[in-house]
């Protein structure tokens, strides 16, 4: 049992470990409270998860514990319930704000469990909620949250003045890669060097495979996320000194031989609770003020973090338990085996085979590759938004039930309807092409809708339209590509095919 001789015990989950989530003056426990960390092996259990997203959680909770030393309890329990009953029995426990509704519920109905404000974001659930119920349930769009965000926190702000005059420089951020190049001229992102801890955790996750206990897909290769604050502090410092600037203009650019492009690979160590969001904007600004980064670039950067990370994080707890049953379009095809077991062999699309290769071995893409490709090809095909959601969450080492449901019920699978969206995410094999290098070594033609060379994306786009014609006619955005479908003179043909496919 932990002895509870100067305050309560208070638990920390898994993607609570960075400093935040143990200060004082922050509304977290007092300085001398005893802590308590569970490693729930039924976690595991429930879901095949990709086997660097394993490694990368358990690594990151017992690197945390060592760090905290005598001061936490560790448990490795089945449940969390059990990890609970053996560590404290029934006496008070204080948790900050899990991160998921079926946690939240668990906590809450501990009698003996407090529950403390959420830590890791900017805005309050109080905060967002008046701001959203002043917009009516139907509006809450991204860019006006995002507005009223960077002027609440006095980010980017000149006066009441967004910087540069403009709140959105979307327009210098859509930029196709370079002419010619196979990667892009920027240092490589920070890499983490694994340790004794990591071979541990290496050790434990071959043996829970080996006894049929838990099942895991992807590779385990080297360990390169941060597990620790201080190598997320490196990775966040070399973001900002060296990769920032070229952050915006190439933000959507896809190359085959540079997956990481300009990104950041922040979002795992800020969704583990390693870093702060206000900490990575706020040094985003200071860069820019220090005339070492573009604006469009800081713009860009902070939009992510300021803007959809805490859009998602608020819509996911605003529209409630049951917004990830949506599924406006009534979607309900089984995802493939070979999609799900992440086996790029199996398609002859060459952007699809290459992003999954990579979702294969690393566990992560950024963000054009997951909706404009992953994305796009389950929403064209009609694949189960609620499967699709659980497949991105399960092999992403990013991935947690937050942020997944509304960036794929929402964003990517427009299964809400558009509540979150004005329209949906999903082009036709033009897009990929201008945006990336994939289509010149692929077998298939973007611009080709039927036969042999008919690009799956291309003829699956006119089919989606076609599919939701009633629907889609009716949104001022999507209206005009619609009627795009008159002008098909083998849209018979192309439906045909897309049947048999
Ligand atoms: C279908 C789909 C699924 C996604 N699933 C996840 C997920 O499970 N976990 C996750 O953190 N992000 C998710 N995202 C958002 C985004 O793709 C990733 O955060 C980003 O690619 C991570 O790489 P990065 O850290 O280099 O990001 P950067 O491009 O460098 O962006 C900076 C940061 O902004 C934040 N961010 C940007 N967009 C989003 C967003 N839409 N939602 C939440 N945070 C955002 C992240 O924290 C990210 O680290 C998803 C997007 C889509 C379209
Ligand atoms: S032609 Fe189509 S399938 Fe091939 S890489 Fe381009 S978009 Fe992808």
């Amino acid at each position: 049992m932990v002895t509870d001789t100067s305050g309560t015990v208070h638990w920390l989950f898994g993607d609570q470990l960075g400093p935040h989530f143990v200060d004082p003056a922050r509304g977290g426990p007092r300085r001398d409270a005893p802590l308590l960390m569970i490693e729930a092996r039924s976690v595991f259990r429930r879901r095949t998860f990709h086997r660097a997203k394993a490694h990368l959680v358990l690594s990151a909770m017992r690197h945390r514990a060592a760090e905290l030393g005598d001061r936490v309890r560790y448990v490795k329990a089945d449940t969390y319930r059990q990890g609970l009953r053996e560590a404290v029995g029934e006496a008070p426990v204080t948790v900050h704000h899990p991160t998921s509704h079926a946690a939240r519920a668990f906590v809450s109905a501990l009698p003996s469990v407090r529950v403390l404000p959420a830590r890791g974001f900017l805005v309050t659930h109080d905060e967002f909620k008046l701001w959203a119920d002043g917009h009516g349930t139907g509006h809450l769009r991204h860019e006006d949250f995002y507005r009223w965000v960077r002027q609440t926190h006095d980010l980017l702000m000149e006066g009441d003045r967004p910087a540069g005059g403009r709140w959105n420089l979307d327009h210098e951020n859509r930029r196709p890669p370079p002419r010619g190049a196979t990667e892009l001229a920027v240092p490589a992102p920070y890499r983490a060097k694994e340790d004794d801890i990591d071979a541990e955790v290496r050790n434990d996750l071959d043996r829970w495979a080996r006894d049929g206990d838990v099942e895991f897909v992807g590779e385990d290769a080297p360990r390169t996320f941060p597990a620790t604050r201080r190598e997320a502090l490196a990775a966040l410092r070399r973001f900002v000194g060296h990769r920032l600037a070229t952050f915006g203009a190439y933000e959507d650019a896809v190359l085959t031989g540079d997956p990481t492009m300009s990104h950041s690979l922040l979002s795992s160590s800020l969704n583990l609770g390693l870093l702060d969001p206000a900490e990575c904007a706020e040094r985003a600004e200071a860069a820019w003020r220090a005339g070492d980064v573009p604006l469009n670039s800081a713009e860009g950067f902070v939009r992510q973090i300021a803007g959809w990370r805490e859009y998602v994080w608020h819509v996911y707890w605003y529209f409630g338990t049951e917004y990830r049953a949506s599924n406006a379009l009534r979607h309900h095809e089984p995802l493939p085996e070979w999609f799900t077991e992440l086996s790029p062999d199996a398609t002859d699309a060459n952007c699809l085979a290459h992003v999954l290769r990579q979702v294969r071995t690393t566990g992560w893409t950024h963000h054009i590759p997951r909706l404009m490709i992953l994305g796009s090809f389950a929403l064209q095909r009609g694949w189960d938004p609620h499967a699709v959601t659980d497949w991105f969450h399960r092999s992403f080492v990013d991935g947690y039930d937050w942020v997944m449901v509304p960036n794929v019920v929402g964003m990517s699978q427009y299964a809400d309807g558009g509540r979150m969206t004005t329209k949906p995410y999903t082009s036709a094999g033009a897009y990929i092409d201008r945006m990336s290098d994939f289509c010149g070594p692929c077998r298939f033609k973007p611009s080709v809708r039927v036969g042999e060379d008919a690009c799956p994306f291309t003829a699956g786009y006119w089919n989606l339209l076609h599919r939701h014609r009633d629907r889609f006619e009716r949104n001022g955005r999507m209206s005009q590509a619609v009627r795009g479908l008159d002008r098909l003179a083998d849209l018979d043909e192309l439906l045909e095919q897309e049947r048999r496919r």
